[in-house]
């Protein structure tokens, strides 16, 4: 092989946590690294992300970087949130102003990668029919990037035109026409907000009805920002001690150790104040893990849905009645979008979409609902998505997808036994969190421990897999003290037939996660064998 296609490291992913990656291992260590991305450019979740309404939850302020001091202080935060094209244009600025570029290959997919066990060297291979060689690879595929298009019988033969909201093209159009959107998430909460002022008639088809409670999104003034970038030391040491990351103290108030009327006060508060994470965990401390505080929630937002819709029978339809104990959602005025005379609902949970037409979707009730657009908000093939579509083999040629056959796993997040030399930003029971801090924990835990494989002559860096089956079971016990595990969701795989129902997170929050990652770093890098 042509030795510009041997490399130190291989980053694949150009989206927060690659070009992180990059950057350490390129500029700080000094190594030959080329990383991929089958994007024509950076931003990664952000890229591909560019559906009307794409907004981040977490709040401006912390989401982003905080290694880059400077541009910290340069950042221009003008509002509460920040939007799909400022996130995108900020991760380019950061790619520019670090000299990124120049080491990332866009529009190339790597296809395989395959560790040689006599070289100790990955071979990769990508889908413009290049090979490279590296020592190491590092994956930063991204959580929530490989889409989840439904199979739904007849969609070949629809006359409009349909999309995924992650593979959105430039220039679509709403105006008079007629569209449907199948799935209420995030995304669908966002998209169906956004679209509804501007399309003729608007279709939701709806599966699990949504606990959402407002963004509050809006400008901030002048010295709240200055107050942010003053204090950002302080910030960013907050964060990193917090749970879920996302930039306020959580509660440490149980819900039922307050009278009913106090509860209701704390609970009127965050809806005005905003933020999903915020209404989940800065009211009270057990909304997450105790049935009769999750309750309360419910009810809450259950109240505000039938005080904002008009029509009994669409606010029935709106109105979960389950936990509250998914990814809590946030948006910018969602049930009362179902207010507006060009907005309809349909629960496909009680009356299916049993085909697309070339003029629709037809129900089971026999309507044909014509449409002359389909929007899938219908998700990702979370966490190991990415990985399962890559032919990835580790030691004797050991397939990821046989590795991971009873459901994915890893140690700490960052590696899996038997794929030596090989490390993953945001992989399997990783932390569940506000996620570039976690993405930066991994990210220089990770560039750590190459720098200490190649200053010690190490030669294979991997997990041992006893050290990976007591990592499964922490957060398999973590999260079975949460409700989390009894909603049907992404979180646990469950929104994809087939696809393996387990733990993908470990939820005990960042602040503990760090702890693990410090404490295993003191002690050798416990539980890796380094050979
Ligand atoms: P990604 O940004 O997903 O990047 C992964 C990259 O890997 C992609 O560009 C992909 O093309 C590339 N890739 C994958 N496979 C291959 C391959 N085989 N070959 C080459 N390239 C490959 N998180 C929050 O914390 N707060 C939020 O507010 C928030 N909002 C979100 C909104 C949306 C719409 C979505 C979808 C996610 C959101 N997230 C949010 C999660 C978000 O994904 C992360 O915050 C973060 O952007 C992940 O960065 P990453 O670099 O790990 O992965
Ligand atoms: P999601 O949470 O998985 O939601 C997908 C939606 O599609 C659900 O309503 C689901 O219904 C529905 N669906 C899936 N398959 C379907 C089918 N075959 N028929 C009908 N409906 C179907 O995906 P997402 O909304 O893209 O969000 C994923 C994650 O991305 C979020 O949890 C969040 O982490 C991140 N995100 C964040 C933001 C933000 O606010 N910053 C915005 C977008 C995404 P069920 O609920 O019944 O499964």
């Amino acid at each position: 092989m042509n030795t510009t296609n041997q490399f130190d490291a291989i980053v694949v992913g150009a989206g927060f946590g690659g070009l992180y990656m990059l950057k350490k291992l390129r500029d700080e260590q000094g190594l030959k690294v080329r990383a991929f991305d089958k994007a024509g450019g950076v931003g990664g979740t952000w890229y591909w992300n560019r559906y009307p309404g794409a907004l981040s939850d977490t709040e401006s302020f912390v989401y982003c970087y905080s290694w880059d001091k400077a541009l910290l202080q340069e950042m221009e935060i003008t509002t509460r949130y920040i939007s799909q094209p400022q996130i995108l244009a900020y991760l380019q600025k950061v790619a520019e102003r670090h000299d990124l570029l120049r080491d990332i290959q866009f529009e190339t997919g790597v296809t395989a990668a395959h560790f040689n066990e006599s070289t100790s060297l990955w071979e990769v291979r990508t889908d413009t029919g290049e090979a490279f060689t590296a020592k190491f690879i590092v994956t930063a595929l991204g959580l929530l990037a490989a889409t989840n298009v439904p199979d739904i019988k007849g969609l070949a033969s629809f006359e409009g035109d349909w999309y995924h909201t992650a593979r959105w093209p430039d220039g679509v159009r709403f105006e008079g026409k007629r569209v449907g959107v199948i799935g209420t998430g995030s995304t669908g909460c966002q998209v169906i907000t956004a679209i509804a002022p501007q399309v003729e008639h608007l279709t939701v088809f709806q599966r699990s009805a949504q606990y959402s409670v407002p963004v509050a999104n809006g400008p901030l003034d002048k010295a709240c920002v200055d107050d942010i970038k003053r204090n950002y030391d302080r910030i960013w040491e907050q964060v990193r001690a917090s749970k879920v990351a996302f930039g306020f103290e959580e509660s440490t108030v149980p819900a039922m150790s307050v009278s009913a009327e106090e509860r209701q006060a704390v609970f009127e508060k965050a809806w005005k104040n905003g933020g999903g994470f915020r209404f989940m965990f800065e009211t009270f401390s057990d909304i997450a893990t105790d049935e009769r505080a999750n309750e309360a929630a419910q009810d809450f937002i259950r109240g505000k849905i039938a005080a904002i819709v008009k029509d009994p029978e669409t606010a029935r339809k709106l109105t979960p009645n389950g936990l509250y104990a998914k990814r809590p959602l946030c948006d910018g005025g969602y049930y009362a979008t179902f207010n507006r005379p060009n907005v309809s609902l349909v629960d496909v949970k009680a009356n299916p979409i049993v085909e697309v037409t070339p003029k629709g979707a037809l129900t089971a009730d026999g309507v044909e609902h014509k449409l002359d657009m389909l929007i899938f908000a219908t998700g990702f093939d979370a966490v190991d998505g990415n990985y399962t579509r890559i032919d990835i083999r580790g030691r004797g040629g050991l397939p990821i997808q046989e590795h991971w056959k009873a459901g994915p796993s890893s140690y700490l997040g960052v590696a899996t036994a038997n794929f030596p030399n090989m490390f993953m930003v945001l992989g399997p029971n990783g932390p569940f969190t506000n996620l570039p801090p976690s993405i930066e924990s991994q990210v220089e835990w990770i560039s750590d421990l190459i720098k200490e494989a190649n200053a010690r002559a190490i030669k294979t860096v991997e997990p041992s897999a006893e050290a990976e089956a007591r990592w499964s079971k922490v957060c398999h016990d973590i999260a079975h003290a949460t409700l989390f595990p009894k909603c049907e969701s992404w979180i646990f795989g469950e929104n994809i037939p087939g696809k393996t129902n387990t733990v993908y997170f470990y939820m005990a929050g960042l602040g503990p996660y760090r702890l693990q990652l410090a404490d295993v770093e003191r002690d050798g890098y416990q539980g890796f064998l380094l050979q």
